[in-house]
This record gives structure tokens, sequence and C-alpha cells, in this order.
């Protein structure tokens, strides 16, 4: 296609590229990655060798130290996206016949509920509306009603709006009437601290390929030994059966199945990346500093965001779509894509939005183009 044939670019008809030639991605994942990631694949590894076997077991410890889990917990990583790790997640911790109080905000506190219709498991879901964080109160009124509530799972930051859920003060609560928690951290872990230990959760799923910087392929759910020990042949599942994949790995190292080699050689290269970049801290700063821009830039432009500032997690924004005026996403999109720049369409129910992701490879330069080329076309 002839760029310069679009009648789009008064500024400039040569579109933004990353160094490996691609658009930027405004995505929660998969995203932009860096030039080590991409390079850290390109070696094979035979499953089986020991040094894939050492490359699983350092991943495992390094993930497990992400969330400060110390001696308490164990990685089980597992093969396929994050919601393999969360239905795992679900399928192993929660017993056949128990029951799990589900904290909905947004679609993937929704998918959860999913996950436990389609296993037949019992659940009770207390759904907040997508633009507020779910009531640590209402907990623990839930929990105080009803003792066949075994479990409560939340979303970290609800990825639908970017909206933050408070899940220390919801791990307290939970702790305090001795249930189990389990958190959906997929699109904060590696950018917003986690204290697995201190909250205390007893399970967390999250996956390589969000403020990990890694490449999709892999997920993996971070247990509470203790809690871990009791699961066998609780899940529903061959596959998904984080207790028997466990199992697999303090046996003898391998993975039941075929490991994603590539990926993983990818995700150790994202967490040595993560550690030069100065660990969770820094990376969240970047975040939050992508994030600022964006929200002050667009706000410039005309933009209104879905979320009040104090519920705005850094992972991504919500913006609503201008009201009054001819808006068409479509148009929007391919605007900002023919200038190089992948957005996300929304995902919230009840208004018409669309999402900028502030997480990736990206920086405040990415973020101040994303604002020029949105500038150009509104
Ligand atoms: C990305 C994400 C998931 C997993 O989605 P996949 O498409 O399976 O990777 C789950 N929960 C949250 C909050 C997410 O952001």
């Amino acid at each position: 296609m002839n760029r310069r044939k679009t009648g789009q670019g008064r500024r400039s008809a040569k579109p933004a590229r990353t160094p490996g030639g691609d658009p930027w991605l405004f995505t929660p994942g998969p995203l932009t990655t860096s030039a080590g990631v991409k390079r850290a694949m390109l070696h094979d590894l035979g499953s089986r060798d020991e040094e894939f076997i050492a490359l699983t077991r350092r991943l495992r410890e390094r993930l497990v130290a992400l969330v400060r889990g110390g001696k308490s917990h164990v990685c089980v990583p597992l093969q396929g996206s994050g919601t393999y790790a969360v239905e795992a997640m679900i399928g192993t911790l929660l017993p056949r016949d128990g029951r799990l109080l589900n904290l909905v905000n947004g679609a993937y506190g929704r998918r959860i509920t999913q996950i436990c219709e389609s296993l037949g498991r019992a659940v009770t879901v207390i759904e907040a509306p997508e633009n507020q964080p779910v009531d640590p109160a209402a907990v623990g009124a839930a929990l105080a009603d009803d003792p066949s509530i075994t479990h409560v799972s939340v979303v970290h930051c609800e990825t639908t709006s970017g909206v933050m859920n408070p899940v220390a003060k919801i791990a307290a609560v939970v702790a305090k009437h001795r249930r189990s928690l389990l958190v959906d951290a997929m699109s904060t872990l590696g950018a917003v601290p986690i204290d697995a230990g201190g909250w205390p959760v007893d399970a967390i799923a999250a996956s390589a390929n969000k403020c990990l910087e890694g490449v999709p392929g892999v997920s993996f759910c971070i247990v509470r030994h203790s809690a871990l020990a009791g699961c066998a042949g609780n899940s529903h599942s061959l596959s998904l059966d984080l207790h028997a994949q466990w199992q697999g790995l303090e046996g003898n190292g391998q993975w039941r199945f075929t490991p994603p080699v590539q990926v993983l050689l990818a995700l150790d290269r994202a967490l040595d990346e993560l550690d030069r970049e100065g660990g969770v801290a820094a990376r969240g700063r970047r975040y939050r500093e992508n994030c600022r821009i964006v929200v002050r830039g667009m706000r410039k432009l005309g933009f209104r965001t879905f979320l009040a500032d104090q519920d705005q997690g850094p992972i991504i924004v919500t913006f609503h779509v201008p009201a009054g005026i001819d808006y068409d996403f479509e148009r929007f999109y391919d605007g900002l894509r023919k200038r190089g720049y992948i957005i996300y369409p929304g995902k919230v129910t009840k208004a018409d939005t669309f999402r900028i992701g502030c997480i990736g490879r990206i920086g405040a330069a990415q973020m101040r183009g994303l604002l020029a080329a949105v500038g150009a076309l509104a």
C-alpha cells in the first residue's frame, strides 16, 4: 500500500517504527518487546537437557522472588496464555465441594465466574460497577454470612478498564475470616509490588507477556506450598492440573508436556532486563510516567478518562469516545496505525470507549509520538 496516497499524513508520510521495524503497541499484551528479548529466542534447546532443566529451575525461583514468596510459595509454570493459568488455579486450588466468592468489576472477573460454571464449581459473585474498585467491606460481610465459601478470587488490575483493586486490604479481610485468596495478577506482576507472603495470598496467576515484557506462550501460578500440597486430585483436567505439573517439575525437573523453550528463554532475558531497569519499583515508575503523559495529553486534546484519577492504575487507560463529533473508532484506529501506533478497542460494557496501554518496551518518547498522531487526527 502506498502510504502517501492515504491523505492522512499532513505532517509526515513516514510512520513511526520500533527498532525491529514494527508499529509501536499500546496494547496490554502481547506488547512491544525489546530486541534482546526477541534475540533470546534464536536458540534451540532440548526439553530433557540439563541446560533447559536449569533454565526452568531458575525461572521458577526468580518468579517466586518477584512476589516475595520466599520459602512459603512455589512457582508452577504452564504452557498457554494467562487464562490457562487462571483456569488451572481455580481448578486445582478450589476443591470440588468448595465454593468461590468471586469479586468482579470487569471482563476478567466475569471470566473467572465462567471458568467456575464451565468446571462445575460453586461460585458466589459480588459485582461492583466497572469504574469502581471492589469493596473489601462487602467481602467481610459475605464471608461472615456464608460459611460454605472456601476461597475468594479477585483481579489485581482489571485490564477491562485499568482500575486497581485493593488486594492487600482484601487479603487482610480474607485472612481474618480464615479463607483462601486467589489473585489474577496478570496485568500487574512486574510493575506493581505484590507481597504474597505478607498480604497474605495463597495463589497468584500471571503470564510472561504483560508487565514482565516477555513474549506470549507461558503462564504460571505462584502458590503457597502448604495449600498446593493438599490439592492432589482436585483438578478436572490432566493438562491444567497444577498439582501434577508441580509434582512433575519437583520430581525430575522436566515439564510433563512439550515446554515452550524459546518463550522461556525470552522470559529469562526479560527478567534480566527487569533487574537491569531497577526491578518492579523502576518499571512501575516508567509505566506511571507513561500513564501520566498520555492522560494529560489526551485531556488536552479534549478526551475524558473513564476512571477517576484515584482509581486509575498505571497499566492501561480507558478513554470515552468523544460525544458530539462524528467519531468512528475504525477510522481513528486506522489513522493511528498508519502513523505506526496500535491502540486497543474498549471492553467496558456500559460506555463507548477505547484503551491506550502504558506497558511494554515503550517510554515517554513513544507516548508523545502517539499523542502527536492523535492530535493530527482529532
Ligand atoms: C491478559 C489478562 C488475562 C489473560 O488473558 P489471556 O488472553 O489468556 O492471556 C487474565 N486476566 C487479566 C486481568 C488480564 O489482563
